[in-house]
């Protein structure tokens, strides 16, 4: 009989993230979103539900909650703007679909999977996409609902560092001050994903972020680039990444832990390794991955000081972990 079991990984972004710089609340802070997209994720697999449903449901948590770096608490653009990227892949049928620079629909990885299942398209832009996004029924928000204090601040330090002018900050936002304190700034990026294993042994792979902060001239991460920051494939595994995005392209980092897998017979966690400290690390590019494969492995793998991330399976309890001496 076919191994029954489900399996779900996700991460809320790789960066500067040592031990000594998260004070025990922020460290509980963030370990509790983790956990709750974690367990939400797995709650679906765990009635029976499809990998897909699992990885969308778990990354609304991450969306809404503004520690991360992606839907509410995403960063900003050099234009104080926020523009938001996501990618959904179907290891299935390799269905995908993806927004990028999207500014108004709340959640964008619905608006991925929205373009994924009703529309003829796999990566809609801008404006357009989020009209997509609307004529779909996805809720909409104004641009306050993303603002965090934090975020703003980083970008002021950034583009003051750079000699470049600060926006006006946006009118009428507001935020709640303790939970902006429970914060830590991970370096100007960080981004969320999910990889999920269903019962029925399908895979899948989502990923959502703000991007860089100070991002410019419509500048598109890996994160909506099918095979960069995102890839799934019952013939091999569910990647998602999170990292300098730039590098994750100039490497197919997702397609190319798949390729790994499929073609030479890597372990998943050998093909992580492979391409996470041996191919992004010579490049000279920082980030990380989690993946997933149809037989139920799990793994992850980084070159950064941390990354937010949590794994549970059937019969495997919840892990969450943030620093590298964490296993
Ligand atoms: N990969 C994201 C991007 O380059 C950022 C991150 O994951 O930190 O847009």
């Amino acid at each position: 009989m076919q191994n029954p079991g489900w399996s779900l990984v996700v991460h809320g972004g790789s960066g500067v993230i040592d031990r000594a710089d998260l004070k025990p609340e922020q460290d509980r802070a963030y370990r509790a979103v983790l956990a709750q997209a974690a367990e939400i994720g797995a709650t679906v697999l765990r009635r029976g539900g499809v990998a897909l449903d699992a990885v969308e449901t778990a990354i609304h948590v991450l969306e809404d909650d503004p520690l991360f770096n992606a839907g509410r608490g995403a960063v900003f653009t050099a234009d104080g703007r926020v523009e938001l990227d996501a990618a959904i892949m179907d290891g299935a049928t390799l269905a995908a679909g993806a927004v990028a620079g999207v500014t108004r629909v709340r959640n964008p990885i619905s608006a991925a999977r929205a373009v994924m299942e009703r529309s003829p398209h796999v990566l809609m832009a801008g404006s357009g996409a989020d009209t997509f996004a609307a004529s779909e029924g996805l809720a909409e928000v104004e641009p306050g609902y993303f603002f965090v204090e934090r975020r703003w601040r980083a970008l002021e330090k950034q583009l003051t560092r750079e000699g470049v002018a600060v926006p006006r900050r946006p009118h009428g936002v507001s935020e709640d001050l303790a939970q902006a304190a429970l914060a830590h700034d991970e370096g100007k990026r960080g981004t969320v994903g999910v990889v999920a294993r269903d019962a029925r042994g399908h895979v899948a792979a989502g990923t959502s972020t703000g991007g860089t902060t100070g991002k410019r001239w419509g500048r598109v991460g890996d994160s909506p680039l099918i095979g960069a920051g995102t890839y799934a494939s019952d013939r091999s595994a569910a990647v998602s990444g999170t990292g300098e995005g730039e590098y994750f392209i100039r490497l197919s980092v997702a397609r190319q832990i798949c390729a790994l897998v499929e073609l030479k017979g890597l372990s998943l966690q050998a093909a992580v390794d492979e391409v996470i400290h041996t191919e992004l690390t010579d490049l000279g590019g920082q980030g990380g991955v989690i993946a997933v494969a149809p037989d139920g492995q799990m793994a992850w793998a980084f070159n950064t000081s941390g990354m937010y991330r949590a794994r549970i399976a059937d019969g495997h309890p919840l892990e969450v972990a943030i620093y590298k001496d964490e296993p």
